[in-house]
């Protein structure tokens, strides 16, 4: 479906560089790319090989770039965690058609099966990310704002930006109020602090999906409601949410538009130098106990801000590093101002 005076456009979600590619024809005519970068296809003629351009790039040459489905199939092959699965054995003899596959995967190459698995449709790619096509959008001045989705590794300083974000504008950025089914203490008001609802009521919201994400904390439950983001938005503001970047995939949607934002921390150097005398609230369930950082909280922010970019970084719409707190703070201000003004890429699905 072309989107643009009949252009189509993609999103790469993954980094791409002909000179590895042992697969491509030529490498001088490939196209290298970066994740996220966007791409003007220029030709899907062939079903292994696409021709496309840097969007905005005024040279009309186009390079080769692998097709949606030639990556999916072959990144699905190599990554073991994917669940590739023949969906159809009935005209092959299924114990040979597995060896065969099994194979494809503990050596890389044999090219061989991996080509013979090419031809069939027989493998869930649904978590391979490879292209996703993409319109622009921009935001009408009466349309609702988008929601805004913050993630980051534990101690990141990511409620920092948040609470800094809130008090610089309360008319403007708002943050959902969370569901608990524990008893709301005497200086608490049912709708500010928490929803306070019943066990039976939570577990019957749980089994309708009526909640992005809910943990259990001193026998009660606490989770936030999808409902609760739609009642930040029609109040006219930019709903905050921080989540786990794996609560994404199902916020993606028409209706939330959600813009991804990801709180990266610095080089451990820095950590050590910048955070010498902050303390860290280790969990959600710790709250309350802060306590000073130890070499090991920085490398386990370090590590788990590894693991969060390689697995969804895909999702990410703005990278922001949290080094001093102060230039963190305007980049991410900045990145606002640009969400409600300036028009950004969007898959095609949102605007249908
Ligand atoms: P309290 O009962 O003292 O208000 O909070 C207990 C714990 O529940 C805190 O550690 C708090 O961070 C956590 N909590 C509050 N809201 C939510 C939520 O929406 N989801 C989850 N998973 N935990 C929450």
């Amino acid at each position: 479906t072309p989107s643009k005076e009949g252009k189509m456009f993609i999103k790469a979600l993954f980094d791409y560089d002909p000179n590895e590619d042992k697969a491509i024809p030529c490498k001088e005519a490939g196209l290298s790319f970066k994740k996220g970068d966007i791409l003007q296809i220029m030709s899907q003629d062939d079903a292994t090989w696409w021709q496309a351009k840097h969007e905005g790039d005024a040279n009309p040459r186009a390079g080769l770039i692998p097709s949606k489905h030639f990556q999916e199939r072959r990144l699905a092959l190599r990554r073991p965690e994917i669940i590739v699965q023949p969906l159809k054995v009935s005209n092959r003899k299924s114990s040979g058609f597995r060896r065969s596959f099994r194979l494809s995967r503990k050596d890389k190459k044999t090219n061989k099966s991996m080509y013979e698995c090419k031809k069939s449709d027989q493998y869930d790619t649904a978590d391979v990310p490879t292209y996703e096509e993409v319109t622009p959008y921009r935001r009408q001045t009466n349309e609702k704002y988008r929601l805004v989705v913050l993630v980051g590794p534990v101690g990141v300083g990511l409620n920092e930006l948040k609470r800094k974000l809130l008090i610089s504008d309360t008319q403007h950025y708002g943050v959902t109020v969370p569901h608990t089914t524990r008893a709301r203490r005497s200086q608490e008001s049912d709708g500010v602090e928490y929803i306070f609802i019943s066990k039976h009521l939570f577990e019957t919201d749980v089994q309708n999906n009526k909640f992005i994400e809910y943990g259990e904390y001193k026998n009660n439950y606490y989770g936030t409601s999808i409902d609760s983001v739609r009642s930040v938005l029609a109040k006219n503001k930019v709903c905050l949410l921080d989540v786990q970047p794996h609560t994404v995939k199902h916020l993606r949607t028409l209706e939330f538009k959600p813009y991804v934002i990801f709180i990266k921390p610095p080089s451990i150097e820095r950590l050590r130098e910048t955070r010498k005398n902050a303390k860290i609230i280790s969990s959600r369930d710790d709250q309350g106990a802060a306590k000073p950082f130890t070499e090991e909280d920085f490398q386990e922010m370090i590590k788990s801000a590894q693991v969060m970019e390689s697995q969804y970084g895909h999702l990410f719409d703005k990278i922001i590093v949290n080094d001093d707190l102060t230039v963190a703070f305007k980049e991410l201000k900045t990145t606002f101002d640009k969400l409600e003004t300036e028009t950004h890429w969007v898959p095609v699905s949102w605007l249908h």
